[in-house]
């Protein structure tokens, strides 16, 4: 699974109707789409995705924010997914990010940050089987 990442477009980025600038990015920087969604994810949903952050102080305002509207996840493949995707995306912080990036570019605010990242491959595939099942990741296109 290593050649995989899960990204967030959330609900912030979506507000502010980033979603075709970053799927844009993301596109450019050579990931190929292997599934997508939109979808509004509930309290539960989020707390679970989250679970890892739960004794962080930021955890209740981190599943509200997920819940306040729609996001998009979407299944990532390109080789060195992982670390890759999160140089294209920048540090959590938009202040800290680096020029280009798509936090820097769409992010609100360290909460408010525009988009998600996974930060293992063993995340990543967790992160993936969360919002997909194995049949919709596309496989083997273009032809
Ligand atoms: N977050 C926050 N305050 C913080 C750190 C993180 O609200 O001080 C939020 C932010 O939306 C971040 C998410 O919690 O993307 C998960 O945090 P993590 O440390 O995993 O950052 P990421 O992997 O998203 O860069
Ligand atoms: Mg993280």
């Amino acid at each position: 699974m290593n050649n995989k990442t899960l990204a967030i477009i959330k609900p912030d980025a979506v507000n502010d109707n980033y979603i075709g600038e970053i799927i844009s990015l993301i596109c450019k920087a050579g990931f190929k789409i292997k599934a997508l969604k939109m979808i509004k994810l509930s309290q539960e949903a989020a707390k679970a995705f989250y679970e890892i952050h739960k004794n962080k102080p930021f955890y209740n305002d981190l599943v509200e924010y997920m819940t306040s509207g729609p996001c998009v996840p979407i299944a990532l493949e390109k080789e060195n997914a992982v670390e890759d995707y999160r140089k294209l995306i920048g540090a959590t912080d938009p202040a800290k990010a680096a020029e280009g990036t798509v936090r820097k570019l769409y992010a609100r605010s360290v909460q408010y940050n525009a988009v998600h990242g996974s930060d293992s491959d063993e995340n990543a595939a967790k992160e993936i089987a969360f919002f997909f099942a194995n049949k919709e990741l596309i496989e083997n296109y273009p032809a």
